[in-house]
């Protein structure tokens, strides 16, 4: 592939006091890794968003704090953490503007959970306090590349079509996670608390969230997780009209 011909893949940022941009460069690593173009989205005007989803080939919406439970209608819980609201209702816009062209999206971590609560689920705002029956820990304090959970992935997801394996462990780096799945998408994989831990789409080519870090193992070359962010950026090259 020529390196004009790579599709240009955006990565969104969290946005720190109003002012700063702050991205693990990881997740571009990966893309490059696959043979595609990061390109780390800025917050834009509302009005922009169309424009600029119009110009990516690809979106991941990347990790980061917590979500606003006024987005699902809640009040806020005691142990809910630090949000950015303007942040919250920007990726909002973003990924329901991208939805709406099908092109491939990613939501991970955070990001899977702003897919769900963007197409009308809700959130735990704190597991520990929230989430009923015998708790995994899912905040995990040891490296990034440590597979603290075990996950399981759906029969027929497109999750296990793309990452041939079943049951694996994971990273965990999140104490909120998904409540109530939206009516839109299908749970891809849960850990063995029952916890949602990747979300997909039946109505978009490729759509899907995932609660983990895959991006950590597909650096360090795991082939699972390779094949993921490979059939990710195939897709995304499929859709810029250039891969023929
Ligand atoms: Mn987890």
């Amino acid at each position: 592939m020529k390196n004009s011909l790579k599709p240009v893949i955006g990565i969104t940022a969290r946005v720190e006091k109003d002012q700063t941009y702050t991205l693990d460069p990881v997740y571009g690593k990966a893309i490059l890794q696959s043979g595609g173009l990061p390109l780390i989205v800025p917050n834009v005007d509302e009005e922009d968003i169309p424009a600029l989803c119009e110009r990516l080939d690809g979106l991941i919406v990347t990790g980061g704090g917590d979500i606003n439970p006024t987005l699902y209608g809640e009040e806020p819980h005691i142990r809910l953490g630090a949000v950015y609201p303007g942040g919250d209702q920007y990726e909002k816009e973003l990924i329901l503007n991208f939805l709406k062209l099908d092109k491939p999206f990613i939501g991970m971590c955070r990001g899977l959970q702003m897919l769900n609560i963007s197409l009308g689920g809700t959130n735990y705002q704190d597991l520990e306090a929230q989430f009923e029956g015998t708790l995994y820990q899912h905040k995990q304090l040891a490296m990034r590349t440590h597979r603290t959970h075990s996950v399981e992935l759906e029969d027929g997801s497109q999750l296990l079509e793309i990452m041939k394996e079943k049951n694996f462990h994971v990273n965990s780096f999140h104490h909120q996670g998904v409540k109530d799945v939206s009516s839109e998408l299908r749970v891809a994989a849960r850990a063995a608390d029952g916890l949602v831990e990747a979300l997909e789409s039946d109505k978009h080519q490729f759509v899907m969230g995932i609660q983990w870090h895959p991006e950590e193992f597909a650096v360090q070359g795991d082939e699972a997780s390779k094949r993921l962010f490979d059939r990710f950026v195939k897709e995304c090259a499929k859709d810029n009209g250039q891969n023929q």
